[in-house]
């Protein structure tokens, strides 16, 4: 996170309460929103699984649902693999393995470079803003996608290639007057790991339940690489994570 990041995350903080008190009346809305193809568009393998359940319940109801990662989140960790070890192949591996597991058809990554993790600092792939807005544009426009799914506006836990996927989507989401956008991990008070929500992300729609827990498990569970960072998360296993998630919230912009 850079100094300009840091202090727009402490403007946030001071201006919450009061964006609270008169922020509107969340709408509520329900899952027959989504009448037409959804488009996930994620940052790394493995954050599919924030909006496992809904990709579960649109294709349950017949609904067109297909991926997109930004990077092959070779700068993530490593689990149990060696050094030597092409963690970027490995990553494609578990995504398009975690993907089929919830019934979607192979990803698509985009051609960007997960940075290295360096002195704790995340950080966002080298891109041109443009040319990563026509990338994304040219792929709803040939695929007719209506719903557009990504991260939240804090990047969930401020992670920098998050902010920057939210920040395309909201672009696109101005371009685009057919293409409704939605992000995922919205603010809850109840949620039972506050760490990962966006804070300044109302609630539109909820999807709770536990009816895709065995499908979530076995998709999350093909990120061998990343078992660790989701045990962290929940605090156990990764049954544990899986059942602390199951109720999915999100923001309708
Ligand atoms: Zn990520």
């Amino acid at each position: 996170m850079n100094n300009q990041q840091r202090l727009h995350r402490i403007l946030r903080r001071l201006v919450r309460p009061l964006r609270r008190r008169i922020q509107s009346p969340p709408i509520s809305v329900g899952l027959d929103h989504f009448d037409g193809p959804t488009l996930i568009l994620i940052a790394h393998p493995d954050d599919e699984v924030f909006c496992s359940g809904l990709v579960c319940e649109l294709l349950s109801k017949g609904q067109e649902v297909a991926l997109i990662c930004f990077t092959r989140g070779e700068g993530g960790e490593r689990g149990p693999y060696k050094p030597e070890d092409n963690l970027a192949q490995i990553r494609v591996e578990e995504l398009t393995q975690a993907a089929k597991t919830l019934g979607l058809s192979d990803p698509t990554f985009l051609d960007y470079t997960d940075p290295i993790c360096t002195d704790g600092q995340l950080g966002e792939p080298e891109h041109d803003s443009s040319e990563l807005l026509r990338e994304l544009e040219t792929v709803i426009t040939t695929r007719k996608i209506s719903h557009l799914v990504t991260h939240g506006s804090s990047g969930e836990y401020w992670h920098p290639a998050h902010l920057c996927l939210h920040r395309h989507a909201r672009v696109l989401n101005r371009r685009l007057p057919q293409l409704q956008l939605w992000t995922f991990n919205a603010w809850s008070a109840s949620h039972p790991i506050p760490a990962v929500l966006n804070q300044d992300d109302a609630t539109h729609l909820t999807l709770a339940g536990e009816t895709h827990h065995q499908q979530r498990l076995d998709s999350l569970t093909c990120h061998r690489s990343q078992a660790e960072v989701f045990r962290r998360f929940g605090n156990g296993s990764l049954e544990d994570f899986i059942s602390l998630t199951a109720t999915e919230c999100y923001r309708k912009w």
